[in-house]
């Protein structure tokens, strides 16, 4: 191996642990010749994308020849009515994760520190290693986020904080109320960034929308993805919402094309799709029943969820006990790497799909 390369990478880089994917279907496939494989891995959507953006997409691909709309003005056009905000407030991304890069890109240097909780998304330590900026990891409070501590971390060099609303792969929820405490009591040379992928299934009966705060607080960043709910996570579509100062900086350092032709009509399709929408909620809310009605049966412990998706305390090795489940078919999520070595993160799948999934753990723990 030539170490020469790997030293003219900045510190920050040589030191980076990628991003580990959940394992494709075909991978599986390949390895064990198996066929019919589940995989309740990444939090996709079961139902897949629906008709109406299937549909956009059909009428698209005869203009392919051309770029996209590097401005992405319709789907943003459709974002800014349905939030009732203004089209220079919105930045849209290659999946909301572009933004968290961005964000990173945009503010940090190696002089900053980032403020992030212990088990929250993977992405907030690549995005701020890569730019060589200090993370500062704050213990987890019942496996959430510790806001009170995580306020208490931040100093004049905090320059960006990051809070998931759910949290992946924990799926707790702070409330409303307590987040905008959290924000309001931030310094203003401090980002928050509000990563809300799991918005459209929490449960927000009488809550603010966090776009309220939008107004009050120059230095926060909501980020929003058609990954999850809306189905559409192969098409890599994802946005922000801020003041338009925010989206200004952010706008600047992305790529101009960054949003394909499909992703922008399949997305704006998609938020005309009440529908689909709806229909997906409904899944989950029964799979998320059908799941924990089985963990109980089996004596297990799990993490209450606000997301697409359940941690379970499997009281052994995760990784053995993902191993045995992928020789049976079925793919889940090891969160050995978010320091839950005991846990499995299983995404909510179709009411067959959870059982398939239940059956082959039953199984296996027996
Ligand atoms: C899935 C996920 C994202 C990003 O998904 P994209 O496909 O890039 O939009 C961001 N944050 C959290 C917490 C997630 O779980």
């Amino acid at each position: 191996m030539n170490n020469k390369i790997y030293q003219l990478a900045s510190l920050g880089v040589q030191q980076l642990i990628p991003y580990k994917a959940g394992k494709l279907i075909e991978e599986l496939e390949r390895e064990l010749g198996l066929t019919n494989i589940v995989k309740l891995a990444s939090n996709e959507n079961p139902l897949g994308p629906g008709k109406k953006a299937l549909s956009a997409i059909q009428q698209a691909l005869l203009g392919l020849a051309l770029y996209p709309d590097g401005s992405g003005y319709s789907l943003k056009r459709v974002l800014a009515q349905k939030y009732a905000i203004e089209i220079e407030q919105i930045t849209l991304g290659n999946g909301s994760n572009e933004l968290l890069e961005l964000v990173a890109r945009a503010f940090l240097t190696s002089e900053f520190e980032v403020v992030f909780s212990q088990h929250a998304f993977a992405v907030y330590p690549i995005v701020t290693q890569a730019v060589g900026a200090k993370a500062v990891v704050v213990p987890a409070l019942n496996y959430g986020h510790d806001l009170d501590a995580m306020l208490a971390a931040v100093t004049d060099k905090t320059r960006i904080v990051f809070i998931a609303n759910p949290n992946n792969p924990t799926g707790t929820l702070l409330s409303q109320e307590r987040v905008e405490r959290f924000i309001a009591a931030l310094p203003d040379t401090c980002i928050c960034v509000l990563d809300e992928a799991y918005f459209e299934f929490v449960n927000s009966v009488g809550a603010v929308d966090s776009i309220e705060w939008l107004k009050k607080f120059p230095n926060l960043l909501i980020t929003r993805t058609f990954s999850k709910a809306y189905g559409l996570a192969g098409l890599r579509v994802g946005y922000g919402l801020s003041s338009p100062e925010m989206a200004d900086i952010l706008n600047r350092v992305r790529q101009p094309f960054n949003n394909n032709t499909l992703a922008l009509v399949a997305a704006e399709a998609a938020l005309d799709d009440a529908e689909h929408l709806q229909a997906t909620i409904n899944v989950n809310a029964a799979g998320m029943q059908q799941l924990t009605a089985g963990f109980k049966q089996l004596n297990l412990e799990w993490i209450p969820s606000a997301g697409n998706f359940v941690l379970v305390d499997i009281k052994q090795s995760g990784q053995v006990i993902y191993d045995a489940l992928l020789r049976k078919g079925v793919i889940v999520r090891p969160v050995g790497n978010y320091e839950l070595p005991q846990h499995l993160r299983i995404s909510i799948g179709t009411e067959a799909e959870n059982k398939i999934f239940l059956q082959a753990l039953t199984e296996t723990l027996n």
